[in-house]
């Protein structure tokens, strides 16, 4: 079987190092000759429009998947002509807009923080009257990694971060005081099964990730199952295949949805080494309606991204049940370069492990815990 890939990033790398024990090949789209994909799996370079780079790409494949969001729409409604897409295009058009996506949550449901488009400056004043300040202007499209966002804790400030955001469809949204931030990752097979890991507890530095721990420590079971009965819902709405990961913000008992990727995400590369069967392989597993694997945890585990600059790799080596996930990328400030996961028998050990860990590694910002 011959995989597509839209996408030639390390997602689309840890896809295909996963698929090969499986037997499956693969080969990517992404517009950058040096894409991390590309050192371990034929790639197309070419930009995702381009009819006839699409025809190559497709020529022989059984599926396509995507492993980066922002792969235009009609791209994958124009594959999915041809041959299954999956998760389903819809799927992709939904998280690629902020404002699509808070209402997708709120038909299924769920909780999420006060809202209000901005479109132009006629929304400014209904906007600052339903959002409590301080807030957050996001870009509705194209933001990722904290990118595309202005802080904004007077009513003056509102005109100018529209204007610093380049004049496009925005929302404003109230900043959350969240006690701490997880993601679910889950899995659906075409059938409608569906498989979840258990909770993840993220910090970000800057607006990235920088540390995820699972199981998520202060999660409660009730937590757990609030989450996941949320993101059933919105995985059955979709007929979802393939992994999605919801993130949330947790304020006491109550989730509140900040944003989805329907793909593997960031926060579930613990499941590499640190659960039965990873979401990489898991979201193969889905695409080819072949059965979901185990997501039961080895152990805890803490993931530490790789951000701007590499630690001394032969240190982190060096470290007792560290293992390194370099992705071949030039570095770049904030540019993730890879990750290292951490995995103990008790929660206490991991967290050992893990100051161990960012002991050698530098952050955008300093990172307490
Ligand atoms: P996003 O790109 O929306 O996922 O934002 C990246 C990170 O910024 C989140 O994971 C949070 O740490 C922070 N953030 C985003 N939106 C909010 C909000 N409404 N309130 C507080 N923090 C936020």
């Amino acid at each position: 079987m011959r995989i597509g890939i839209l996408g030639g990033g390390q997602l689309g790398r840890m896809l295909a190092l996963a698929g090969y024990p499986l037997g499956l090949t693969f080969r990517g789209l992404d517009p950058a000759v040096d894409a991390p994909l590309g050192q371990v799996a034929e790639l197309v370079v070419a930009q995702y429009d381009d009819p006839s780079a699409l025809e190559r790409f497709a020529d022989g494949l059984d599926r396509v998947t995507y492993e980066f969001e922002n792969v235009p729409g009609t791209t994958a409604a124009l594959l999915a002509e041809r041959l299954p897409v999956l998760p389903p295009p819809p799927a992709l058009e939904r998280a690629q807009d902020r404002l699509e996506e808070k209402r997708l949550f709120e038909s299924c449901s769920i909780p999420v923080p006060t809202y209000a488009p901005v479109s132009s400056p006629e929304d400014f004043a209904a906007a600052l009257q339903r959002v409590p300040l301080p807030a957050l202007l996001k870009t509705r499209r194209l933001g990722y990694d904290g990118r595309g966002q202005r802080r904004i804790d007077t009513a003056d400030e509102l005109a100018p971060a529209w204007e610093a955001l380049g004049r496009v469809p925005c929302l404003l949204e109230e900043v959350v005081s969240f006690d701490y931030e997880v993601s679910v990752l889950a899995a659906r097979s075409p059938s409608g099964t569906i498989a979840f890991y258990p909770l993840v507890e993220n910090r970000h530095v800057a607006g990235i990730l920088a540390v995820s721990r699972a199981p998520a420590p202060r999660a409660s079971r009730s937590l757990q199952a609030t989450a996941e009965h949320y993101v059933r819902a919105i995985l059955d709405q979709l007929s979802y295949v393939g992994v999605l990961a919801v993130e949330f913000f947790v304020v006491g008992e109550t989730l509140l949805a900040n944003e989805m990727a329907p793909r593997v995400h960031n926060s579930g590369h613990w499941t590499i080494e640190g659960a039965e069967t990873s979401q990489f392989e898991q979201h193969l597993r889905a695409i080819l309606d072949w059965p979901l694997g185990s997501t039961a945890p080895r152990g805890h585990s803490a993931m530490i991204n790789l951000l701007g600059v590499l630690p001394p790799i032969d240190s982190v080596l060096a470290l007792r049940n560290a293992h390194v996930h370099l992705y071949g990328k030039a570095p770049r400030p904030r540019r993730k370069l890879g990750h290292v996961t951490v995995r103990a028998e008790t929660a206490e050990e991991r967290d050992v492990l893990l100051q161990q860990v960012l002991d050698l590694v530098t952050f955008p910002e300093a990172l307490v815990f």
